[in-house]
């Protein structure tokens, strides 16, 4: 009888043996996986002469607070063009190839690392210009990682210092590695093929017009009606301000007035230029190409605020110029916007059915080539956005 109770008990020990060597194999299979780098593939330029090619390449493995996402869609910004044709060597940024661009990116979660709480496999999430940052400096602790004083990672031509230096590659492709805290929540409601520009367009445009307290009633106005500005458009009008366009393409007249605009002007039109000195109290300029500022800081009132976004390849405000054109009126640059009010942003525009007007583009070479002429030809209707799911 003891000797019938002792094997039975000898036998369920060694199972419970044999169990935990199984659940450690498995844990030390996960820990392997973990450590894999994950194959991508999608558009690269090789040089500035900004022709795109299918490109394969890998990515940092799923860490423990990382997500993998699917990228379904990935908006083309301005920057992309400006950094695949090495446009910003004069602000120190050397575009490094091969280059995959893209920073707008809407996508569906494929994998979780062991530690993420804010994703579930299968949740749609968005990555914007940033997937990275020191998250303690006094710039990353009030929730602008973009001005980390570490430096922050910027979603590609980027040294990912917290990824053996790997230099970053951005949402032209299939799938993106990121860690859960620079990952937006995309609401499940949300009109996933719009979404994307909202991550660079949208924020770029939100944050400075939150940052200079727009209110209702104020007289606005938006330079460079593009991608950025008609997303500018769009809040502004929202909040029920004065808006003002300013652009250089007439084919965007009607497009504005059907957004709300109150006056379009048309720059090279020395007549609809004038009468404009002292009347604004906000302005936000996105124009990508040279210009004089000066014509836009005169233009607001006393104490008014210009905020910069657009990022000319040569930078043409002359410091000495501005005692005498600028009567106490404030210019600030402004780099997109940190993750907790991109988040903000998203859900706000998600809930008020504020979207970019965009155009769905295949994921081929010709495509992506062609779209880059059209937006540098100024052809552009607001925001191409390439449809990753035809890559597959
Ligand atoms: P788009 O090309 O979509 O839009 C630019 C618009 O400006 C176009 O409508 C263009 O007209 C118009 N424009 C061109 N020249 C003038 C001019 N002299 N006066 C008034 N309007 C003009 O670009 P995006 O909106 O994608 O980007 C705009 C800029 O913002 C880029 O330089 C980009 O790099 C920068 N950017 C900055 C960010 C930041 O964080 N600070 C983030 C994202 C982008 P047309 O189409 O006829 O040429
Ligand atoms: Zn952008």
């Amino acid at each position: 009888m003891f000797n019938l109770k002792f094997l039975s008990n000898l036998k369920i020990f060694f199972v419970l043996i044999l169990s935990i060597v199984v659940i450690n194999l498995a844990d030390v299979r996960q820990n392997c996986a973990q450590t894999t780098r994950v194959s991508a593939k999608g558009f690269a330029v090789h040089s500035q002469d900004g022709h795109f090619h299918k490109h394969e390449f890998t990515r940092h493995a799923v860490g423990d607070h990382d997500i993998q996402v699917e990228i379904l869609y990935a908006g083309i910004c301005h920057s992309d063009l400006h950094a695949a044709w090495n446009e910003q060597s004069n602000f120190g940024i050397h575009s490094r190839y091969p280059m995959v661009p893209g920073h707008e990116i809407a996508g569906r979660v494929t994998k979780v690392g062991k530690s993420v709480t804010k994703f579930n496999v299968g949740d749609f999430a968005g990555v914007g210009c940033m997937v990275n940052a020191c998250r303690k400096c006094n710039s990353c602790s009030v929730g602008k990682e973009q001005f980390c004083e570490k430096g922050a990672v910027f979603t590609y031509n980027s040294k990912d210092q917290y990824h053996e230096n790997e230099i970053t590659m951005g949402g032209y492709s299939d799938t993106i590695i990121v860690s859960e805290y620079f990952a937006i929540k995309i609401p499940s409601n949300a009109v996933i093929s719009k979404v994307a520009p909202l991550l660079c367009a949208g924020i770029t445009t939100w944050s400075p017009i939150k940052f200079s307290n727009v209110k209702s009633g104020d007289r606005v106005g938006v330079a460079g009606f593009g991608g950025l500005g008609h997303m500018a458009v769009q809040y502004l009008v929202d909040l029920k301000t004065e808006v003002t366009v300013f652009d250089v393409n007439d084919t965007k007249r009607d497009a504005a007035k059907r957004m709300g605009v109150k006056r379009y002007v048309n720059v090279r039109n020395p007549q609809e230029m004038e009468g404009l000195n002292n009347t604004m109290d906000f302005i936000i300029t996105t124009i990508p190409v040279d210009y004089d500022p000066l014509l836009y800081v005169r233009m607001l009132k006393m104490g008014g605020e210009m905020a910069v976004v657009g990022l000319p390849p040569n930078s043409n405000i002359n410091i000495s110029k501005l005692p005498l054109g600028n009567a106490n009126r404030k210019i600030y640059g402004s780099l997109i916007g940190g993750i907790k009010e991109t988040q903000e942003m998203l859900d706000y525009s998600v809930s008020n059915n504020i979207y970019p007007e965009i155009e769905l583009i295949k994921a081929e070479t010709s495509e992506i080539d062609k779209a880059y002429q059209k937006i540098s030809a100024g052809e552009v209707p607001f925001r191409y956005v390439i449809d990753m799911s035809t890559l597959r």
